[in-house]
């Protein structure tokens, strides 16, 4: 067996040991949800306070606002109540570092696993790769106030979307564990 795997079965066995929490409603108890990125120095449990049961987490790569996204903060108020949300970006985000180009040679290169210097991105280049990934948008990010400001205009307009929400726009500094507001991103978010 993996050590990871042989891990995360151990750490699973000492949670479910002293398990109580097994009546949860389903429905957030907070009511709130949060839109953030995967990336493996954000924990929102601690860095929002949020226990089991209280608040939607929702994450991918970026915290972008992709379709999958928002299929999920849909379901969130519409089936489960949630009344506000969050969309946190971050500092230092790995979709800083590539574009759709580069990312799309990458893989068209090889399905290896890619290193990084200071001149950028590069590949082993001992394939074979796949063209798949010029068919997939990245949701890169350039600018992270401004992916911001573009993910909660896009929640904010879309059509499934109540204007009741506020939809709050933050980012996370991952040098200080603080979340620092995003303030064009929160106006746009506003309720209406
Ligand atoms: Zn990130």
């Amino acid at each position: 067996m993996s050590t990871v795997l042989e891990d995360v079965l151990a750490a699973n066995a000492a949670y479910a040991n002293g398990f109580d929490k097994g009546d949860l409603p389903m429905p957030p108890g907070r009511h709130f949800a949060i839109l953030t990125c995967m990336d493996a120095r954000l924990d929102p449990a601690k860095y929002a306070g949020l226990a089991e049961g209280d608040a939607h987490v929702i994450r991918n790569a970026g915290g972008r606002a992709s379709d999958d996204a928002i299929r999920s903060l849909v379901i969130s108020y519409k089936l489960l109540g949630t009344r506000e949300w969050f969309v946190i970006h971050h500092t230092n985000c790995g979709m800083e570092t590539f574009t759709d180009e580069i990312m799309r040679d990458l893989l068209a290169s090889s399905l290896n696993t890619a290193t990084v210097d200071a001149t950028g991105w590069h590949d082993s280049g001992q394939g074979p790769g796949s063209a798949e990934g010029r068919y997939i948008d990245w949701l890169t990010i350039k600018d992270n106030a401004r992916s911001v400001v573009e993910d909660v205009t896009r929640i904010r307009n879309h059509p499934l979307v109540p204007g009741a929400i506020p939809i709050y726009g933050y980012i996370y500094d991952v040098t200080t564990g603080k979340l620092v507001e995003v303030p064009e991103a929160s106006a746009v978010g506003r309720s209406r």
